[in-house]
């Protein structure tokens, strides 16, 4: 059994030692928390980019994106060639109430529509109010920071490397058309002085 107090005396030695530290409380909302810039704060869709294609909404686990569309035909691209069809959007959806921020559903979308936005201040009285719906998602858009650069080392994108070689290939091109109008100029008129 120990000293009686020896408790009471522990317990205020911890009490004094943290007194004297300084406090990890952050006053929130009076002083914003420094996120780091690819915080999971809120998912914001880049509509433009989104051709339902619904991987998104079949891979989300918690089954909280809602997509709605319907198919329009398309005039032939060339006169004589086939309609085609395409998948309009008419909603799109989540519910940030069921979503437990995987980001799964931006990993999977092959066509860079969804995107991680760090603001998280969007709590709702009501929790209907949580679903978003695509005005609200494409809202978030402007909240998205700007992609981090390339890394000074990384391989050229393929894209960049094929328009420099077609600029330098139409720039060899020119430069040759030049000097073949240049030279046919001389020969006329080295044969206009002969003649
Ligand atoms: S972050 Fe995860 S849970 Fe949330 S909508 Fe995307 S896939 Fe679903
Ligand atoms: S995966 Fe991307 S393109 Fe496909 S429906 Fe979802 S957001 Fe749209």
């Amino acid at each position: 059994m120990g000293i009686p107090g020896s408790g009471l005396a522990k317990g205020l030695a911890v009490t004094l030692r943290t007194m004297t530290r300084r406090s990890h409380t952050a006053q929130y909302p009076d002083a914003q928390p420094e996120l780091p810039p690819r915080t999971r704060g809120v998912i914001g869709l880049f509509e433009e980019n989104c051709t339902v294609c619904m991987l998104c909404a079949r891979e989300c686990p918690d089954w909280c994106i809602y997509i709605d569309s319907h198919k329009e035909t398309v005039p032939p691209a060339a006169p004589g060639g086939r309609e085609r069809s395409r998948n309009v959007l008419d909603r799109f959806a989540i519910d940030f109430a069921l979503c437990m921020y995987c980001g799964i559903c931006i990993e999977v979308c092959p066509f860079d529509a969804l995107f991680w936005s760090p603001e998280f201040e969007y709590a709702e009285e009501d929790i209907r109010d949580l679903t978003h719906e695509r005005d609200k998602l494409r809202e978030w858009m402007w909240t998205v920071p700007a992609p981090s650069a390339l890394d000074p080392a990384a391989e050229e994108p393929k894209e960049i490397g094929a328009a420099r070689k077609a600029a330098e290939k139409l720039a060899a091109a020119e430069a040759k058309a030049a000097e073949e109008a240049k030279n046919a100029g001389a020969n006329d008129g080295t044969n206009g002085a002969a003649s």
